[in-house]
């Protein structure tokens, strides 16, 4: 027998490569929208595992899927194909614009799928024309952090010091039609957007906005690509944001709450694009694994019915209610935005730059939060979360307020 090693949080610090700066706490458990750490606290989770968690932890219907997928079969490669994964993709493409899907492992991986194809479908198109390869992008805009995904990212500071990057790649402002209108040309391949911006500070994209992107992505042959991996899989309200704009992309990708914690994710699009990747060009080991798939079909399966998706609008206004009534007692919000449930609160100036505190007092108080940058705090609870939940995590984070608004400003 080997020793079972004892962890602890300052474990983190000697073994892990410090990539994160995690919270002081472990958790250990967690049920429907209650986590415990390994003092046996527990915490209101609004946080949902950022914006994974759609059916909360623990649903007995997700684990028992998952259980059963794993007593017949865990992988086989795509030597093979399985069951689980043509059934997802079987609800996946009946469920949305999309008639062909291609599965990987994480947001990122999905969005180099999108963007390799976009590449892929100008260069078979446009043999005539090499410098159809340019990519246009949305300033704040996360994507994922392979070296294409995080240079078409928005936000300089995730690919400072990793270059050379990857080329034609051209950052415009998000919302702006003029700047979008004036960049677009014949060597543009590719426009990628959030539908609503996660990381960047929850920003929800104009109808009018996705409307001219959609109008001249058709005039000058290019792939609109709507990254859904944050606001996708019910969270909009919609199965998907871009049914609720009614605005259809060519390619979608979607990943964090489709697996609701376990990791997979999906490029959509559609039978002609789809024909571009032939045998060998893209692949993935673990794509379309029998365990994602069979869970991804089941939380799918659960979170595309009336009641889920028109429970989200009710919580969203529920929590949006609640927050104003916070506001109307201390003052701290200059804005509230967002949809669904994945929604953000833009601190006031007088809080500029500490959203973190806002974040670390909330846990210490028994809720977890997230923030969208230093200025906005984010809500992406679970789907079905409880109102009784949403309710004691908003008074345990109302509760923390006069500590943040009381204590030294950090420099
Ligand atoms: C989280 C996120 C990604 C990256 O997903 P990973 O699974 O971390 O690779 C990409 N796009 C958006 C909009 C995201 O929110």
């Amino acid at each position: 027998m080997t020793r079972q090693p004892i962890v602890n949080r300052t474990t983190f610090d000697s073994v892990m490569v410090p990539t994160y700066s995690p919270a002081s706490i472990i958790p250990v458990r967690a049920e429907g929208s209650r986590v415990w750490d390994s003092d046996g606290i527990d915490y209101v989770d609004l946080a949902g595992g950022i914006a994974v968690t759609a059916l909360g932890h623990g649903h007995p219907a997700v684990v028992d899927t998952l259980v059963a997928q794993a007593n017949r079969l865990w992988h086989i490669s795509n030597v093979f194909t399985n069951e689980p994964s043509l059934q997802l993709a079987s609800r996946l493409t009946e469920a949305t614009f999309a008639s062909r899907a291609f599965f990987a492992n994480s947001g990122a991986e999905a969005n180099e799928a999108a963007l390799k194809l976009a590449r892929r479908v100008a260069f078979n198109r446009y043999r005539d024309n090499p410098d159809k390869v340019e990519v246009l992008s949305f300033a704040q805009s996360f994507h994922g952090r392979t070296l294409f995904t995080v240079s078409v990212g928005g936000q300089p500071k995730y690919a400072t010091g990793f270059g050379p990057l990857p080329q034609a790649i051209k950052h415009l402002r998000y919302n702006d039609i003029e700047d979008v209108t004036v960049s677009i040309g014949p060597n543009t391949c590719a426009v990628i957007v959030e539908p609503v911006q996660g990381e960047g500070g929850v920003y929800p994209a104009n109808r009018e906005f996705l409307l001219t992107l959609r109008r001249l992505c058709d005039k000058h042959d290019a792939l609109l690509i709507f990254d859904e991996v944050q606001i996708g899989v019910g969270r909009s309200g919609s199965l998907y944001a871009y049914m609720a704009y009614g605005v259809t992309p060519d390619v979608l990708t979607t990943a964090k709450s489709l697996g609701n914690g376990f990791p997979i994710a999906a490029m959509l699009t559609t039978d002609e694009l789809a024909a571009h990747f032939s045998p060998g060009t893209h692949g993935s080991t673990y794509g379309g694994n029998p365990l994602g798939a069979a869970v991804a079909d089941k939380v799918v399966e659960l979170v595309n019915v009336p009641t889920v998706l028109n429970g989200v609008r009710e919580r969203s206004a529920h929590i949006l209610a609640a927050l104003r009534g916070i506001n109307g007692r201390h003052g701290i919000f200059r804005e509230l935005r967002g949809m669904g449930l994945l929604l953000g609160a833009e601190l006031s100036d007088d809080f500029a730059g500490r959203a973190p505190d806002f974040v670390g007092a909330a846990l210490s108080a028994g809720v977890m939060i997230l923030n969208a940058g230093q200025n906005v705090l984010r809500l992406a609870p679970s789907l079905i979360i409880p109102f009784e939940d949403i309710d004691e995590g908003l008074r345990r984070f109302e509760g923390a307020i006069p500590s943040v608004i009381d204590s030294e400003v950090t420099v």
